[in-house]
């Protein structure tokens, strides 16, 4: 659990796993680049016999004085996700590790979405007699309006892609039921949590700003992927939209909160991923938050 002044930020994981070929996930990534990292990448970071880059896939929980709140909603149960193996009709504990920590789906307040992929919107909904229902039936569901209007088109314009299946079966419910909140621009949830537009990796893309008293985080989401893009910053994924947008909005981050206290919460840097940046050299590192 880490400390926000009155905040706390926990993780919930769903899984970590060697997940893709950095070669592929970085297409301006060479293996020559990789190499001269790879005695703090391995293991880790990259895992020494598939040599694939190491994922961590998780929510965060934030609980402020006035509410509990789940960022992104990892990959869910019971999902068709016929591209993805591992994420495909998963049965998983997610809902029971949840509730270790202490909090019931009917607890959650929010449900904050960085943004749409298949990964960070799974547990917006279950599975109950056949339908997807919302998974928790007391939150608003907030999201950027630019994003759910991206994906809402990509939808009706191909409903079969596998990203338009996870809209479908993970969005679309939660907004036919009345549950979701589009917002535009910066958008205050509460005196201490804030949306901020970051985006690139998706059109709608933002962070999660946490403020309280005088400490701060931030929940990045895919704004950065893996440890390996604080030395190249400009190294965007292929899952990006825009990533030359994508590149400039990666950049401006790491270097507004380089060697500040703030905590830094990647969705997918191995577990314990909340950590702080720091400039190195010419480029940039992270350091574990004691
Ligand atoms: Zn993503």
């Amino acid at each position: 659990m880490f400390q926000i002044n009155e905040v706390t930020l926990q993780s919930v994981i769903e899984s970590e796993e060697p997940f893709i070929d950095p070669l592929t996930f970085f297409p301006d990534a060479t293996q020559d680049v990789l190499d001269a990292h790879a005695s703090w990448l391995k293991p880790r970071y990259q895992d020494p016999e598939t040599g694939h880059l190491m994922f961590c896939f998780q929510s965060y929980i934030l609980r402020t004085p006035h509410h509990t709140i789940l960022v992104d909603s990892c990959i869910g149960n019971d999902k068709d996700r016929p591209n993805r193996p591992r994420w495909h009709m998963r049965n998983g504990p997610f809902l029971s590790d949840l509730n270790n920590l202490g909090v019931t789906p009917a607890d959650i307040d929010f449900v904050l979405c960085t943004h749409l992929h298949a990964d960070h919107i799974g547990w917006n909904t279950r599975l109950e007699n056949g339908r997807w229902v919302p998974t928790f039936p007391n939150a608003r569901y907030v999201m950027a309006r630019q994003e759910y209007e991206f994906w809402e088109q990509r939808h009706s314009q191909d409903p079969d892609g596998p990203r338009q299946i996870a809209f479908a079966d993970s969005v679309l419910p939660v907004v036919q039921a009345g549950m979701a909140d589009f917002v535009d621009g910066d958008h205050a949830i509460e005196d201490t949590v804030s949306i901020e537009p970051a985006p690139g990796h998706t059109p709608g893309n933002v962070v999660i700003n946490v403020r309280s008293g005088d400490a701060g985080a931030v929940l990045l989401g895919d704004t950065i992927h893996h440890p390996i893009q604080l030395k190249h910053p400009d190294w965007s994924c292929m899952a990006c939209e825009d990533r030359a947008q994508s590149a400039v909005t990666r950049r401006a981050l790491i270097e507004r909160y380089a060697d500040t206290d703030t905590i830094m919460a990647p969705a997918h840097f191995p577990d314990p991923s909340p950590c702080r940046f720091v400039t190195e050299g010419d480029a940039f590192g992270f350091r574990a938050i004691e």
